[in-house]
């Protein structure tokens, strides 16, 4: 689109105040009439929307293309990725996944003409695109010609959280209007809808409202309310004044109540903030103002003035957690409802939201295929901002201080990079650019568009510095307030702003997926060289006279990016001394220091100094502005992070709240619960002292001693875990556990035998990761070895010819395919789950050849919508089948938590099982938010099970005493950890074998049985 020509109105043109022109609009916008019946009782919303658009290229059209999402039917095909990307915000497919589609519709379309009648006109939906819709025109528009249409179309709200629809009494319509697809020389663009992102690329728009509503109703729009009035039939309408931005969202419910507060913006004027929000949620509802106001005034001196008076937050259901748009943000109600502690996170998202009023709205872009040219900026610019305001690595969570210890927390950093990092180490990081299916999941967009994206605009800063940079940035801003920017069109003012080509840095970081990776390999300090981790305790040197420092780099990965090697000396905040570094094939001499940098070959250089103090430590790329594929390296000596963590749980070694970039070191009391079953055993609850190293994506290892409650015995042990290791998508872990006391506490005729060991050893690899921080991944297969001795208790009732085997070992394959969703909860999914091993059993003193096989296929589905309180009803099924020889040896007992449930583990053992179970899970109280402990945990959903267990357990052919059969109920409790960080069902169980005399029988346990 051709720029310069611009004929400047300002935005307040058609306001009758004097209000500055904060910023220009460029002439010739498409410009939006609405009148809009906003039903909150039918949850319809009645549109007439004139359109007037003039054609801004040389190029003349017969047809004006729209994007109408609200028309959008979700093809069958994707339906499994949204649920999955629903399932990582933490939200049931049911709640936001309408299969029905097609709530929009155009119910007469009509050409304006001055002074003549309107003209009907034909519409049609494109084939390849059904959001596209295309009108018609009886002529052509030629360059600069003008055109009007009259669009009267109903949008249908359906009962889900998403852009539009309604939800717990908050209805949205937003990205819903018709709206005018990108229009150049090669002709229009609308981009088909992708319900995970943002797939918008659209001039902005000049909008002017009118609303009726019922009264009561609060509306939340971008524009500033020009009058309202009572219609005196228990509606009002409202009138707004006209705004520009590149999107027009409406939000209303009668329970909002109104937060305000008011900012002075650089440039003297006043911006009024705005937050709808339940009056429950006031809290953070005054939070997100504070962090707002915060927020403009910082992003108004780096990029130009704010271009509204007023800036308006608005509590939604959407599923993600924050969502721009013009003059709005939407954050989700699961925010509002997080708990306090948690306002470093809410600080970091409303922030980040915010700069998109920046990047997005006023500087347009195309979403769909350039999502890092927003998304970069808007992740760039807050971290920025919070880097200066918190420092660089802040936690995010703020215990309360009257707690005797620091639970874990989420330093910035990590909750920054450690998704890149793993995906780094999956060999999985695409380009920042590309067309968002391209991406393939939101888990690719992020580490592609946003952390990649984001890091493009540090080296841009770095390589320009700062007072330069944010002359660049405003002057870009400035240029294309109101228009769209492209990568193209930035690289070109990259190249006019500096007089250099850019196409290096646009080709490595933008289009390519390459990395670059600086390691510090060896450090000799006066010709000593330093130990990897520095010295244990810190030698305390006399300072004076010179040293001479001697450091070998190396770049391993793809990309030789220039960098400087840092320097910090005792007492310095900051690295003070810094040389430039990077590829060369000639030694360079640097003025100072009498400083050397000699080519080595094969990415590696070494860099010789003479400094007056001895170096405390020293950092390649120490400012971390590269995208480095491994961080740990980049500095001398190596950190280690050492954690006392009294409840050492799951929450301390996970990759938010753990260094991404360094070994972490935890020890304290152990907390163990199995949330998985593996094929070789599945390790129990476990509590006892633990020392524990971890560095996400690299290594989970420790050693424990631990009381077991399944075997209510004492044991030692020790667990590791390699992950990405030795390939990128494989694993290997291993176990040994011995029983050094115990077991206690038992009834005659149940004891096990003393000093048992069991040992496994297996090495994995990942078809597909699962987005639970506790579950094993949603697909993979496996080889492992393991060693048991037996830890079952001695069944009370056996075959005649049973023979209990003393110790097994068996090497063997498994394969599991997860593919519950939600994997809390199940609305729909199968589960499969194949293992064979071979190996020996010792039966009657003698070691003989074993296998052993187990089959396990399983489904949950929920019934569909339509059906009232039924289609809340999820129904589950599952088959097991489990097979060992020698036939007459009692390898698998008949019962237990996940099994059969009518009988305990000593109840029934054989050499072969099958076990069938179903059940019905059937709702008590939905989507409630019942909180407690300041609300970090909530109940959710309440549900009753109904089952019932069938199976048997032979020795050599003959069934141990019959066929049983149980049936029983069970209460599952969904719960919310940290609103939306973690989900899961906690499960108790009673069963009854109906045709035995054993005792009813009690579980409880994390996650449903199957
Ligand atoms: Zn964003």
């Amino acid at each position: 689109m051709p720029l310069g020509h611009t004929v400047l109105v300002t935005l307040f043109a058609a306001s009758l105040a004097a209000a500055a022109p904060a910023v220009p609009v460029p002439a010739n916008l498409p410009r939006y009439d609405l009148r809009v019946t906003l039903d909150a009782t039918a949850h319809v919303v009645e549109l007439k929307q004139r359109t007037t658009w003039t054609n801004p290229t040389g190029r003349p059209t017969k047809q004006l293309v729209f994007n109408f999402y609200p028309h959008y039917r979700m093809p069958s095909e994707d339906r499994l990725l949204l649920a999955k990307t629903l399932e990582l915000f933490r939200l049931s497919p049911s709640d936001a996944i309408d299969p029905k589609g097609r709530h929009g519709t155009v119910n007469e379309i009509a050409l304006v003409r001055p002074g003549g009648e309107p003209v009907l006109l034909r519409w049609s939906y494109r084939e390849d695109n059904s959001s596209a819709l295309v009108v018609d025109l009886p002529n052509p528009v030629g360059p600069g010609e003008t055109v009007t249409v009259d669009m009267d179309c109903t949008v249908r709200l359906p009962n889900k959280q998403g852009r539009w629809g309604h939800w717990r009494g908050v209805h949205f319509l937003t990205n819903s209007l018709p709206t005018l697809g990108f229009f150049d020389e090669s002709g229009w663009h609308a981009m088909p809808f992708v319900p995970w992102h943002q797939p918008f690329w659209n001039e902005a728009g000049v909008y002017t409202m009118t609303a009726v509503q019922a009264r009561g109703q609060k509306l939340a729009c971008p524009a500033a309310t020009r009058s309202e009035r009572d219609l005196g039939d228990g509606r009002t309408e409202i009138v707004t004044e006209p705004f520009v931005g590149r999107d027009f969202a409406l939000l209303w419910s009668d329970q909002f109540e109104e937060f305000k507060s008011a900012v002075t913006m650089p440039d003297g004027r006043t911006v009024t903030l705005r937050c709808l929000a339940f009056p429950q949620h006031a809290f953070y509802a005054k939070e997100m103002l504070r962090i707002a106001g915060d927020a403009l005034p910082v992003y108004a001196d780096w990029f130009g003035p704010y271009p509204y008076d007023q800036y308006t937050i608005v509590e939604s259901y959407f599923g993600w957690n924050g969502n721009e748009c013009a003059g709005l943000i939407m954050i989700d109600e699961r925010v509002f409802d997080m708990s306090k502690i948690g306002g470093g996170y809410v600080e970091y998202l409303v922030s980040h939201e915010t700069c998109h009023q920046w990047w997005y709205n006023l500087v347009g872009t195309n979403g769909y295929a350039e999502t890092f040219m927003d998304e970069g900026p808007a992740t760039y610019f807050s971290h920025r901002l919070l880097d200066q305001r918190r420092g660089k690595n802040n936690e995010m969570l703020e215990w309360p201080p009257v707690l005797p210890f620091s639970p874990p927390n989420i330093r910035r950093e990590n909750y920054r990079f450690s998704a890149l990092a793993g995906a780094i180490r999956r060999d999985d990081v695409p380009p920042a650019a590309g067309p968002l299916p391209q991406f393939g999941n939101i888990y690719g967009l992020f580490s592609g568009a946003y952390d990649r994206g984001s890091k493009v605009y540090g080296m841009i800063e770095s390589r320009l510095g700062e007072a330069a940079f944010f002359d660049f940035v405003r002057g870009l801003v400035k240029k294309y307030s109101f228009r769209t920017l492209s990568a193209v069109a930035l690289k070109r003012e990259l190249e006019t702003y500096t007089g250099k080509s850019w196409d290096d840095l646009f080709d490595k970081w933008v289009y390519s997926n390459g990395l670059t990776d600086w390691a510090i390999e060896r450090v000799e300090i006066d010709g000593e060289r330093e130990r990897r981790y520095g010295p244990l305790l810190r030698r305390r040197r006399p300072t004076a006279g010179s040293h001479t420092v001697e450091v070998v780099l190396a770049q391993k990965r793809e990309f030789d990016e220039p960098t400087t090697l840092g320097l910090k000396f005792a007492g310095d905040r900051g690295y003070s001394l810094r040389i430039p570094v990077g590829p060369t094939t000639a030694t360079i001499r640097l003025p100072d220091h009498d400083a050397t940098v000699e080519p080595l070959g094969g990415g590696r250089c070494r860099v010789r100094l003479t400094v007056p103090e001895r170096p405390v430590e020293i950092a390649v790329d120490p400012d971390r502005v590269l995208l480095d594929a491994n961080q740990a390296d980049n500095v001398w000596p190596r950190r280690v992070r050492f954690t006392a963590a009294p409840l050492y749980n799951l929450a301390t070694e996970t990759s938010l709240t753990a260094d991404y970039d360094r070994l972490n070191v935890n020890a304290g009391l152990w907390l163990y619960g199995p949330a998985y079953q593996d094929p070789w055993y599945t390790r129990s609850f476990m509590v006892g002292p633990r020392v524990g190293v971890y560095r996400p994506d690299y290594v989970q290892a420790g050693a424990y001693a631990a009381y077991r409650a399944d075997y209510r015995d004492a044991v030692v042990g020790v667990d590791a875990l390699f992950d990405h290791f030795p390939l990128p998508k494989t694993q290997v872990g291993l176990n040994v556990e011995r029983r050094i006391g115990g077991p206690f506490f038992n009834q005659q005729g149940t004891e096990g035998d003393g000093g048992a060991l069991r040992a496994m050893v297996y090495g994995r690899y990942i078809h597909r990761l699962s987005s639970s921080l506790y579950l094993h991944p949603m697909h993979y297969t496996e080889a492992y070895s393991a060693y048991s001795d037996n830890f079952l208790p001695t069944a009370r009732d056996t075959a005649p010819n049973g023979v209990r085997p003393t110790r097994t070992w068996l090497n063997g394959l498994h394969h599991r395919l997860n593919l519950y969703t939600p994997y809390w909860d199940p609305e729909t999914g199968a589960w499969v789950d194949l293992t064979y091993g071979v190996g020996t059993t010792r039966l009657n003193s003698r070691d003989v050849l074993a296998n052993q096989v187990r089959a396990e296929l399983a489904g949950a589905r929920k019934l569909p919508d339509g059906l009232g309180y039924l289609s809340g009803v999820k129904v589950a099924a599952r088959g097991v089948v489990q097979s060992g020889w020698p036939g007459q040896g009692e390898f698998f007992a008949l019962g237990g938590s996940t099994s059969f449930r009518g009988f305990d583990l000593a109840e029934r053992q054989g050499g072969f099982l099958w076990v069938v179970n179903a059940e019905a899970r059937l709702p008590i109280f939905h989507d409630k938010r019942w909180n407690f402990l300041d609300n970090t945990t909530g109940v959710r959903n309440v549900s009753l099970a109904a089952f019932y267990d069938v199976g048997g357990v032979y020795a050599n052919g003959d069934v141990v005493t019959n066929v049983a059969h149980a049936v029983g109920g069970g209460l599952r409790v969904d719960l919310a950890i940290f609103s939306f960080i973690e989900r899961a069902t906690m499960r108790f169980d009673v069963a009854k074998t109906v045709n035995a005399g054993s005792p009813v029988q009690f579980w409880y346990g994390l996650q449903h049985p199957f």
